[in-house]
């Protein structure tokens, strides 16, 4: 799905369950069962289609910027000028983070074709969920009904 998807209910668990031990397991199980519901994302047609890399990219920084932006309208966080990295430890922040984790370990094999080998089977146990489809209204419809659930019930 698409990081706003993914940053949204990563915050959305974090928030509601608090404890990192049990959030960031629930979190990392939400990112699979996400991408197991036929959706279409900023990499779409990346594999097995006519996206290139750069067009790909461009449009997963987009993705990126407006899921901050949307986790933190959902998810206020209070950001103190004197020690802003203090905002990391608030759990809207830490669970987007998580929320994400399994797309920005794919990130150097999409983009700069490097794949550590420690990170292989972690991307095929990935990519064995992840289940996009190109037409994009229907690809996004899953993904309007998730932001929905999360306004409602934040
Ligand atoms: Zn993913």
């Amino acid at each position: 799905m698409l990081s706003i998807s993914h940053a949204a209910t990563g915050a959305f668990i974090a928030v509601k369950i608090g404890n990192p031990l049990l959030a960031v397991p629930l979190i990392l199980a939400s990112h699979y069962v996400e991408d197991a519901v036929p959706h279409w994302d900023a990499g779409t047609g990346l594999s097995k289609g006519k996206k290139t890399p750069k067009a790909a990219f461009r449009d997963e920084i987009i993705d990126i910027i407006v899921a901050g932006i949307i986790v933190l309208i959902l998810f206020p966080v209070h950001i103190s000028l004197t020690s802003p990295l203090t905002a990391l430890l608030a759990a809207p922040v830490w669970g987007a983070f998580f929320g994400l984790l399994p797309d920005f370990l794919e990130a150097p094999r999409n983009f700069l074709k490097y794949e550590p080998r420690w990170l292989r089977p972690i991307n095929k146990f990935h990519g064995r969920f992840h289940h996009s489809i190109p037409n994009v209204w229907a690809g996004l419809a899953p993904q309007v009904l998730l932001l929905s659930l999360i306004w409602a019930f934040r």
